[in-house]
């Protein structure tokens, strides 16, 4: 359903900008390589990969998807670029757990940090 209504939008406003399109499908999960990679169905698809950082966390912080307080021992760090720079990089703080905290994170929340990515 959002799918359609976002090629229509786009086939009658081409130059739409992605945070004006409906919500599409989002996908929130880890690769095979340990990233952690958000994805927004298109058109247009949406994609932005987090690098995780080795080292845990000292203390308690708030994941920034599903936005609990969880111990610092189930976060970790991962930075991703910032509109594709390779010196604008910003830093996150995530549920190790990816499918866990995917179940919890609201599809806007993750939209948010996908665009915050993408767009410079
Ligand atoms: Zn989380």
């Amino acid at each position: 359903m959002d799918h359609e209504e976002r090629e229509l939008i786009l086939e009658f406003f081409p130059g739409t900008p992605p945070e004006l399109l409906p919500l599409g499908e989002i996908l929130y999960y880890r690769d095979e390589e340990g990233r952690v990679v958000i994805r927004e169905k298109g058109p247009p698809e949406l994609s932005l990969t987090l690098e995780p950082l080795s080292g845990g966390l000292g203390h308690p912080q708030v994941c920034e998807a599903c936005r609990r307080h969880l111990s610092g021992s189930a976060l970790g760090f991962f930075r991703h670029l910032v509109g594709g720079s390779p010196t604008h990089l910003r830093y996150l703080v995530l549920c190790l757990d990816t499918e866990g905290c995917a179940g919890r994170a609201e599809p806007g929340r993750l939209r948010e940090i996908l665009l915050r990515g993408i767009l410079s």
